[in-house]
């Protein structure tokens, strides 16, 4: 009789969420960076490129009318107006990479997370804190590529954004981007190792 198992494990749909600039990106970035199993979807948005932001690397760039096209046509998972602006998930490669076995992150807002736990029930989600308000404005500053008026707006959103917490999974704090990296891809690991998502093959 053989004496060893092997076991398969479901790939995670995961949301990343929290204020403008609370370090989503940076955060999500180190994850990857660590993770060879984990990929991340890049949204459209009808928002221009900020600083060195390239066509279909941070963002697929596209005008109001096309965004409009793609709703329509159904290729979101989710969609979602932020700020003035509309960001959406493709579906189809967020549905390609699951089904190939891979762990897909979503840096997506409180509406798009609701949404995903809406529509994938197994989704984790992670909200991100800020250690406080100030470290906040002075991050959003730090970032420099928006003007005044689009980080006072952003500010203002971020204290209503930082009371929706409620429907996530994990609260995670980002003070030092290491240690937050290590407390996502903790929380990553454990939901991955759940009974309801392995199997033994
Ligand atoms: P978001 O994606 O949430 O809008 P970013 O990842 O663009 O935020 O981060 C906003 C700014 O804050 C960037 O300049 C980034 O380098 C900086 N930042 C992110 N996390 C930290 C951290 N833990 N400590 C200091 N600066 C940070
Ligand atoms: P930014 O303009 O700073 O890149 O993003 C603004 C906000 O939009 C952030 O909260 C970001 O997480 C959110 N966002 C980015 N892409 C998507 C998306 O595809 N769907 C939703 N719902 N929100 C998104």
């Amino acid at each position: 009789m053989t004496s060893s198992f092997t076991v398969s494990r479901e790939p995670l749909l995961v949301v990343v969420s929290g204020p403008s600039g609370v370090g989503k990106s940076t955060v999500v970035d180190r994850v990857l960076a660590r993770s060879p199993h984990i990929a991340a979807s890049v949204s459209v948005t009808t928002r221009p490129p900020r600083g060195a932001e390239r066509d279909g690397f941070e963002y697929f760039f596209v005008t109001r009318e096309e965004f409009d096209r793609r709703r329509d046509a159904g290729d979101f998972l989710e969609w979602a107006e932020v700020h003035g602006n509309c960001y959406g998930t493709p579906a189809a490669f967020v549905e390609s990479k699951l089904a190939a076995g891979t762990s897909i992150v979503l840096e997506i807002d409180v509406q798009g997370g609701m949404s995903v736990r809406a529509r994938f029930p197994g989704a984790v989600l992670i909200f991100l804190f800020p250690p406080d308000l100030e470290t906040l404005r002075t991050r959003l500053d730090g970032r420099a590529t928006d003007d005044e008026e689009v980080i006072r707006r952003r500010l203002e959103n971020a204290r209503r954004e930082l009371a929706r917490f409620d429907g996530y999974d994990y609260i995670v704090v980002n003070d030092d981007v290491e240690r937050c990296a290590e407390d996502c891809l903790a929380i990553i690991r454990a939901e991955s190792l759940r009974e309801e998502r392995s199997a033994i093959v």
